[in-house]
């Protein structure tokens, strides 16, 4: 068979139509349907924007019905995994089951929550969610289209329907795994049938995720197993390219120990905070990043917490203590295995069967919420261990603690522009609350690191986060705090590319003496014309606060122009209040200058966000 594309009706350049040429160059029929279907599939699952008219009429080659992605033939035979992620880790283990199931032979096809069509939904049989929650409650990025349709009129009765959900989140916060237990409430009420209960993973994830992925895929196989399964090249989705491998040899798993370069205050030692510039060197560790990711780091806890732990309780810190088949000290178990600067509900409900305190009783039934919300806020594991007094055995306090979670940090250089160097900006956790020290894990392990330390860390991608690929486009960016780390790697790229697009910073900090983090880089930008406009909301230099929102709305005429020119949006920083205050602000300046209403301009962020247009790294 024959398929030269077309030269002038294609969107190819002539280098890439020799490619083409090359690749499908002797191919047989089926080898070519194959192709074809492949390729649909990776357009369906990074697809953003409609098929133009042009393109789709003269499609070189015409998709046979065994692949169409809606062909109704494959949905009662097909298991759908939708997955909305903000950090990466339900991606993971919706890729994880994806893959599983691909290999049991079953028809699977996953997509992310901002490119499923949701008019499939009446159309589905079998549906599996996996989504993680944000701070206070909110769906990530990329699924909080899916979510408001989900709840909202035009959701469609689902009575075909059998689900299951496994939600993501942090029980640190009060409202853990809010948007999996909505969902799975929500599909229920549509008449869908709930196949098993939801889970609900905290930050040791594998530990639910793996009984509930296993009990998923038991589920599909049965449910699947009697009609015939689609042949493996009919699955729509292209499930390995999806699923991004690192080059790299290094995970959270065998972290890459990164000598220390340097340590840097970068606000006032007479100011409020301790903000440092950390920079790392990544030689020889076959490590690479783009502007955006995260990196890893594998903090140790302050030693000094560990001490005070083992005295308040009086435990022998050189007792032994197992754990699902590992065994270390207690004091290595607290120093290196276990949260013990972060709080979680699940350690509390434990602690408040043995302190046998009616306050803590309370706090834990539905109606004291909010004393639960400040108890999870303000207080450190000591300080609930010194409040109300229980007897804990070593063996379960352990048990009862969550594992150590890796701290991600977004990554504040280029390495186009670094070369084989990682930069971190780090504020450092360090105040006195109930009468003593309170610090934060990773802050305080990188801030007190000697000269010659390493730091045990990996990358983390996000893809989610990226500058757009035509360097022609202009991009604002929203930063207050350390938010601002991941754009001066963005600048710093965007000099390095030579990228036309203008670049507008927004930053705020409490103070403009001792708080502008990188005044001096952000002068030189604006001077050599990498960054063409600044606009700063320093919040504490005058009576009423000034935030980032503020500037924003001050400039919303410019800013409008400037998106409906086709500029890229970036929110990094706080998400509990700054990213949903910084959204209303946006909103509002789509209503005034878009001309818009109040629900058309949600769409038109919506929209945005799904075209990667409006990208948010908030936690
Ligand atoms: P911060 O506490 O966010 O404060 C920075 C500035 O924002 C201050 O001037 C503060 O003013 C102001 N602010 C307070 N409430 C605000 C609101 N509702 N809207 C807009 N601005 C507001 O700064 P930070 O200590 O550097 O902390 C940064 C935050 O970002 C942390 O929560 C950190 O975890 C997060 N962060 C996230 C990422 C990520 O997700 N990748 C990366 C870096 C940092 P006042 O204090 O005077 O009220």
């Amino acid at each position: 068979m024959s398929a030269q594309p077309n030269r002038i009706l294609s969107p190819f350049s002539e280098d890439k139509l020799a490619l083409l040429a090359r690749l499908t160059e002797g191919l047989d029929t089926d080898s070519l349907y194959w192709l074809s279907g492949y390729v649909a599939g990776v357009a369906a699952s990074s697809r953003h924007v409609p098929l133009s008219a042009a393109v789709a009429a003269n499609l070189a080659v015409p998709l046979p019905a065994s692949v169409a992605p809606a062909a109704e033939a494959q949905v009662s035979t097909r298991l759908t995994i939708v997955y909305g992620s903000q950090t990466g880790n339900a991606k993971r283990q919706a890729e994880a089951l994806a893959r599983e199931a691909e290999g049991a032979g079953l028809n699977v096809r996953l997509v992310r929550a901002d490119t499923y069509a949701t008019r499939e939904l009446a159309g589905e049989r079998l549906l599996y969610v996996v989504i993680s929650t944000q701070g206070d409650g909110d769906p990530p990025d990329d699924a909080r289209g899916f979510v408001e349709f989900l709840a909202g009129k035009r959701a469609p009765k689902l009575p075909q329907l059998k689900f299951a959900v496994l939600g993501l989140g942090d029980s640190s916060y009060p409202q853990f795994c809010a948007i999996g237990t909505k969902i799975d409430a929500r599909l229920a009420e549509l008449g869908a049938t709930r196949l098993f209960a939801r889970g609900e993973a905290d930050l040791d994830i594998a530990s639910v995720a793996a009984p509930w992925s296993k009990q998923a895929l038991d589920q599909a196989r049965e449910l699947l197993k009697s009609d015939s399964p689609a042949p493996r090249a009919a699955t729509v989705t292209p499930l390995r390219s999806a699923v991004h491998v690192h080059a790299s040899a290094w995970t959270r798993e065998k972290p890459f120990t990164a000598p220390l370069l340097a340590n840097q205050r970068i606000s006032a030692r007479d100011g409020g905070k301790d903000i440092r510039h950390v920079e790392l060197s990544l030689e020889s560790s076959g490590l690479s990043y783009h502007p955006g990711d995260a990196l890893g780091v594998v903090a140790t806890n302050p030693p000094s917490l560990v001490d005070a732990l083992l005295a308040l309780l009086k435990f022998d810190g050189e007792r032994a203590v197992s754990l699902q088949a590992e065994s270390h000290s207690l004091r290595e178990w607290l120093l290196r295995k276990r949260e013990i600067t972060t709080l979680s509900k699940p350690f509390l409900v434990e602690h408040a069967k043995r302190a046998k305190s009616e306050a803590l009783d309370r706090a834990l039934l539905p109606e004291g919420r909010d004393v639960l919300r400040e108890l999870l806020g303000d207080y450190q594991l000591i300080d609930v261990l010194r409040a109300f007094p229980a007897d804990w055995s070593a063996d379960e306090f352990v048990a009862a603690l969550r594992p150590l979670a890796p701290r991600m940090y977004s990554i504040a250089s280029s390495q186009k522009a670094v070369g084989d160097e990682v930069h971190l900006t780090v504020a450092v956790l360090d105040y006195e609350k109930f009468g003593t020290r309170h610090v934060g894990a990773a802050s305080q392990f990188l801030a007190t690191l000697p000269e010659d330390a390493g730091v045990p860390v990996f990358i983390e991608e996000n893809d989610r986060f990226r500058l757009p690929a035509d360097t022609s486009r202009d991009v604002i960016m929203i930063g207050p705090g350390t938010g601002v780390a991941p754009f001066r790697g963005f600048i710093q790229e965007r000099a390095e590319t030579s990228a036309s697009g203008r670049n507008w910073l927004f930053f705020g900090n409490p103070h403009f003496r001792t708080d502008f983090l990188y005044q001096v880089e952000w002068q030189k930008a604006l001077k050599d014309g990498t960054l063409h406009k600044l606009d700063l909301a320093f919040s504490r230099d005058q009576s009423e606060k000034v935030y980032v929102q503020h500037s924003l709305r001050r400039r919303g005429k410019e800013l409008y122009d400037w998106i409906a020119n086709g500029a890229h949006v970036y929110v990094c920083g706080d998400a509990t209040r700054m990213a949903a205050d910084v959204d209303a602000a946006l909103r509002d300046i789509v209503i005034e200058h878009g001309g818009k209403s109040d629900e058309d301009a949600r769409d038109f962020l919506n929209q945005l966000a799904a075209e990667r247009r409006y990208a948010r790294d908030v936690y």
